[in-house]
């Protein structure tokens, strides 16, 4: 099969692989992979020395089997509708995998914002969500954005802002976008969500002794020697969690360049490095190389993939020699590469599983905008109340007393991000194990995305005859 499939023709073929192994018609399962609507809009933009600029941006609303739909906005001059509709169809999976009730969405800007100053940036985000308000492609019970390749919370704020004050008093219109700063309704913990979700999915994967031993490794992340590549939002705070919890970042790859070193660096030091000096160039605790791509084939344990798709092809491969490749990323390999790795050994956990901890907190932080209070608000200092009287009663009973600080940690009350960092786990740990357990009942003949397709085609299926549309 040849290597050049469009990126939406390669989840088609996920998609239809997992089929196979399903019971649904064929009807059905058309039904759920088309692409229920796709806005293109073009729009102009007056640049700060007065020229005029036409942007192209789209937002595609993968499936309304339930209402809102939800996924990132990008800012990628690479971006295209076929790529948007890829996305918006990964999201519908990656929401039934970790039990939030969206469908898949989402949105891309052809720019590189590194052409553009602050200012043209805000006029080009607020104009973009006027665009998607006047086709009620965006708000709280229907289209829902988030953060992705190139925005954050600066362009989520303005998002809000912008539909906050076209929404007339709309109560709930802070729910309209997540990932916004915390002033904004945003919810602790979103920022680095989806690097953690991925620390913990593969915490997950190397937690299992018989799956380890398959690959020649023995189980738990203490030691593991890690790349990662891209080093945003889901690339730093996978590196941060990853070594927090024992591994080695031993290299960090960006666009312009990768430092390495098998002692492995600290991750703090390099951030602090790149934004102070804007590249990699010169840092005295590695080794810099010019070739970012070939580095992805550098001897490891773990590969981390979180820069954009299409990184691993069948053209590279057969030179990768990560024993474990974590998605952090969407679509970073390809349909072919996937087939390979798979007869390879390579255990890949997909990114339709390993980077859904973005949209989880998001629901959380949707959850929260729509309650209009703070997770942990009414219980935390009730609880904090209880335990202590428990702990005086034990301390009466026993005769002793503990130091505050231990007294304190024994007995504080949960805030917003121990809530939510704690739902996150919890989330990623059963969704694995779900999926773990598609491939068990498949003999382990499969591959964690194609048990994975299997897990979430199995709940959009079911959504659907639970609705009575395929009676
Ligand atoms: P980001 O813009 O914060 O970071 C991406 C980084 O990749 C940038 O630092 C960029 O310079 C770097 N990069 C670009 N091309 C590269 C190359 N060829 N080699 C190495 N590095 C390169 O974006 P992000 O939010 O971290 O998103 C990264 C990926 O994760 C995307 O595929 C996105 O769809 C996916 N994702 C993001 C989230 C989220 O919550 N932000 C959630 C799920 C999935």
């Amino acid at each position: 099969m040849s290597e050049h499939i469009s990126f939406s023709k390669q989840v088609e073929l996920y998609v239809d692989r997992a089929a196979e192994l399903t019971p649904y018609p064929q009807g059905l399962i058309d039904q759920i992979r088309i692409t229920n609507s796709v806005y293109q809009i073009q729009f102009p933009l007056k640049r700060d020395d007065g020229s005029i600029e036409v942007i192209q941006a789209w937002r595609a609303e993968h499936s309304h089997h339930i209402r809102p739909v939800k996924g990132g906005i990008r800012f990628s001059e690479h971006a295209d509708q076929d790529e948007v509709i890829a996305l918006a169809s990964l999201m519908t999976y990656k929401c039934a995998i970790v039990d939030v009730p969206y469908g898949g969405g989402k949105g891309a800007i052809k720019i590189n914002p590194r052409n553009y100053s602050k200012a043209e940036l805000e006029r080009i985000t607020r104009r973009y969500t006027y665009e998607l308000v006047q086709k009620n492609f965006i708000g709280p019970g229907v289209d829902v954005p988030a953060p992705d390749y190139g925005t954050g919370e600066k362009e989520m704020a303005w998002i809000v802002d912008t539909y906050s004050s076209l929404s007339n008093g709309e109560l709930d219109s802070a729910a309209c976008v997540t990932g916004k700063p915390i002033s904004e309704g945003g919810i602790h913990g979103r920022r680095e969500a989806t690097g953690r979700g991925v620390m913990f999915g593969i915490r997950e994967a190397c937690a299992n002794v018989k799956d380890m031993k398959r690959i020649g490794l023995k189980a738990g992340l203490d030691g593991k020697k890690v790349v990662i590549q891209g080093f945003g939002n889901v690339g730093y705070h996978s590196a941060k969690f990853l070594a927090e919890e024992g591994a080695q970042i031993i290299a960090i790859l960006e666009y312009d360049g990768a430092i390495h070193n098998e002692k492995g660096v600290d991750i703090e030091d390099v951030f602090q490095f790149r934004k102070e000096n804007g590249s990699f160039k010169n840092y005295p605790g590695a080794t810099f190389l010019e070739d970012t791509r070939t580095a992805l084939e550098l001897p490891c344990d773990i590969l981390v993939p979180a820069a954009l798709e299409n990184q691993i092809t069948s053209e590279n491969a057969k030179r990768i020699q990560a024993k474990i490749i974590g998605e952090g990323a969407n679509g970073p390999t390809t349909y072919k590469a996937a087939e390979e790795l798979h007869k390879k050994g390579v255990l890949v956990i997909p990114d339709l599983y390993l980077n859904a901890g973005g949209v989880t907190v998001s629901y959380f932080e949707w959850l929260k905008n729509l309650s209009h209070i703070q997770f942990g608000r009414m219980q935390k200092r009730f609880e904090e109340g209880s335990n202590r009287k428990i702990l005086s009663k034990v301390e009466e009973l026993t005769g002793k007393v503990l130091d505050p600080e231990e007294a304190k940690y024994l007995t504080e009350g949960p805030s917003e991000l121990a809530l939510v960092n704690s739902g996150l786990e919890e989330t990623m740990i059963e969704a694995y194990r779900s999926i773990r357990e598609i491939q068990a009942k498949h003999d382990d003949k499969i591959d964690l995305r194609r048990a994975a397709f299997i897990f979430a085609l199995d709940k959009v299926a079911n959504s659907y005859y639970m609705r009575g549309i395929f009676p």
